[in-house]
């Protein structure tokens, strides 16, 4: 079989750390399979470099962040094919570009492009593990990174490129929970998640896996599975819908939350003149991500526009908002932070109604304010002052989870 595994930061946190990894990797040779890994920088070592330019300049260049932050894991892939090589299993490091990893030009958040898989193979096919930098790529001879948590993304995109059998994510969970185990210590594992499910988990703020690697192993069909370094068990395979949910259906199967929401209000926009084409254009075309968005009409004349965003994105977005005054005659402009989002998924909440009350119920109850609401087919998201997030998700974790809301599927769904 070819494995595909990612370590992540925690995993090869220490020397220490790093020794069980390459333990763990030469078992998987030594079983007979083949193996390509990806790590991710030691620890905290990416922060501490974020730290560093921070503490020179205020919005670095983004060319030279991408050329600092890939070192973080030249580190880790060096250390960890050094050790391998100690303990008389070949093995070879590669940054992303010696991997043939090709990226959008894009610095920061780059997407895989392509991958030219012949150094890898060639690797593999002489039995060689390649140790491969994860969360960075080459685009037109630079240096691109993939976004904060994108080792899962190259992971996934290097199990795809070479049709690995399995691509395994070890981090310092045992699997996908709930959810995160941090803020709900009484949070269960899941044996499985669908695709869709774990998407959604991880848009919303779920860490432990990168958006885009769930986005790639759908539409790759490739199989992963998440589990932890520190010990041994099954961990938690994420799967197409179809696989799972035989005896029965969770409503809701996880609840996430992001924190650094900030909330901005264009207050009194005259009716005719389209506020929402106006401000959305403009923040899109100054890079700023909208999350969630309400428009409502005050009057016959006038309507209330109120939007989401990244609260590190909350000085621009009002900066760009405000530069369309002179154009939009709007009223005033309100700011809002630091709220959070909390939200819950279920594949199961299409067929079954009520479940967005029970939410709103629940948080009343806790006394959780809700200031915006937005929902899809398979969730419903709050946003709620930041100070309440805890709260808020241990509250939702007791209706949802601890308190038995499995339903059984009917005959006809069997
Ligand atoms: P790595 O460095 O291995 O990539 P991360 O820190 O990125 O690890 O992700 C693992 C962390 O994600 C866990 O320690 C946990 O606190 C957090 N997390 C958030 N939501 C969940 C969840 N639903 N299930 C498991 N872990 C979660
Ligand atoms: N080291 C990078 C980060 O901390 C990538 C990763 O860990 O996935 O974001
Ligand atoms: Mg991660």
């Amino acid at each position: 079989m070819l494995f595909v595994q990612k370590y992540g930061g925690t995993s090869v946190g220490s020397t220490e750390r790093i020794r069980a990894v390459a333990d763990r990797i030469a078992a998987t040779v030594r079983a007979g399979h083949a193996v390509v890994v990806v790590v991710s920088a030691m620890g905290h070592s990416t922060d501490a470099l974020v730290d560093l330019a921070a503490e020179l300049v205020d919005s670095p260049d983004l060319r030279e962040m991408d050329q600092l932050l890939a070192t973080g894991e030249q580190v880790s892939a060096a250390l960890v094919a050094m050790r391998l090589l100690a303990m008389g299993v070949q093995a070879k490091s590669l940054t992303g570009w010696q991997a043939g990893i090709t990226t959008e030009p894009v610095h920061g958040n780059a997407r895989v492009s392509q991958i030219d898989t012949r150094t890898l193979q060639s690797l593999i096919e002489r039995g060689i593990v390649a140790i491969v930098t994860g969360f960075q790529g080459i685009a037109g001879g630079e240096v691109t990174t993939l976004g904060r948590g994108g080792s899962d993304t190259s992971a996934v995109a290097l199990a795809a490129a070479l049709g690995a059998d399995v691509c395994e994510i070890y981090t310092d969970v045992d699997g996908v929970y709930t959810t995160d185990p941090r803020v709900v210590p009484n949070a269960k594992k899941l044996d499985d998640i669908s695709y869709d499910e774990m998407l959604e988990l991880a848009n919303l703020g779920a860490q432990v896996l990168h958006p885009r690697a769930v986005e790639n192993a759908k539409h790759f069909a490739v199989q992963l599975v998440v589990r932890s370094s520190f010990t041994e068990g099954e961990g938690t395979n994420v799967v197409a819908m179809t696989e799972n949910r035989m005896e029965g259906r969770r409503v809701v199967t996880g609840i996430a939350f992001e924190r650094h929401v900030a909330r901005l209000a264009v207050v009194g926009v005259p009716l005719e003149e389209h506020a929402l084409a106006a401000i959305f254009s403009s923040l899109a075309e100054n890079g700023v991500n909208v999350d969630v968005i309400v428009q409502s009409v005050v009057d016959a004349s006038a309507v209330d526009v109120s939007f989401t965003v990244n609260e590190s994105d909350l000085g621009r977005a009002v900066e760009v908002v405000s530069s369309l005054q002179p154009t939009l005659r709007f009223h005033k402009i309100e700011r809002e932070a630091p709220l959070a989002k909390v939200s819950i998924v279920g594949a199961g909440m299409i067929s079954n109604p009520g479940v967005a009350a029970q939410m709103f119920v629940t948080l009343r109850d806790a006394e959780v304010p809700i200031h915006m609401v937005s929902t899809s087919e398979i969730k419903v998201s709050c946003v709620i002052p930041a100070h309440l997030v805890e709260k808020a998700v241990q509250a939702l974790h007791q209706t949802f989870v601890e308190a038995d809301t499995v339903t059984p599927l009917t005959n006809a769904e069997r």
